[in-house]
């Protein structure tokens, strides 16, 4: 089973893959987060993946598919992407591969999004991830499973949210109607609750026929 999780960023994607891979014993690929640990592990690909995240560019094609092949060769019963695929090159490649179930599409208004990315913290040590505005730290600035201190992702600032608001709206919707003239559609709306947003999705994956 291929499920991908698609939305601007800030849309929740990140948080509903979690809850869907603990619900379904999925792998949730978050390729956002491969990227950040490999550039934390300072490999040789690492350094070339910072020099496209701190421009606000997304990373390269050859890299993005030797990431995604690596993980998909491990037998699971089912995957999760969340952030993958971008771009209509990545879509076409993913359906030429493999076979995709269902695309959920988590739908946010600009302005929200921003205002989320804006608040997001994540601990410089574990990695675990923080909202000031809808999940604050039970200390101000400090994790509360480690307790050491919060950051802002380096491009979780302004002009890092603009630039990937811009390259969501320029690459990534075009997708939309890409999944829906494939019949692979499922569209919910991101501003709601976890929770209501989380049955949704589970009610449209429980339908899937495999
Ligand atoms: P995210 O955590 O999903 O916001 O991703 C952080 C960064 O990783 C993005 O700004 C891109 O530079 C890179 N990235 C994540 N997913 C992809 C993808 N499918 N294709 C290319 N680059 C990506």
């Amino acid at each position: 089973m291929i499920i991908v999780l698609m939305g601007i960023q800030g849309c929740g994607k990140g948080t509903q893959a979690k809850l869907l891979s603990k619900h379904y014993s999925w792998q949730h690929i978050n390729l956002g987060g491969m990227f950040r640990k490999a550039i934390a592990n300072k490999s040789k690909i690492g350094k070339e993946i910072k020099h496209y995240i701190d421009a606000g560019k997304l990373v390269a094609d050859e890299i993005v598919y030797e990431t995604i092949e690596n993980t998909l060769g491990k037998k699971k019963k089912g995957f999760l992407f969340d952030g993958f695929p971008r771009t209509l090159a990545q879509a076409h490649y993913l359906v030429e591969n493999h076979v995709v179930n269902k695309v959920i599409y988590l739908d946010l208004d600009d302005d929200t999004a921003r205002a989320r990315m804006g608040a997001r913290r994540v601990c410089s040590n574990c990695n675990k991830d923080y909202n000031i505005l809808s999940k604050p730290p039970k200390v101000e600035g400090k994790c509360d499973v480690c307790q050491h201190d919060l950051i802002r992702r380096t491009d979780d600032y302004l002009e890092g949210i603009n630039k990937r608001i811009h390259l969501f709206h320029e690459q990534t919707k075009p997708l939309y109607d890409f999944f829906k003239q494939r019949d692979l559609l499922f569209v919910v709306d991101a501003n709601q609750e976890i929770e209501v947003i989380n049955k949704q999705i589970m009610e449209a994956i429980d339908l899937i026929e495999e």
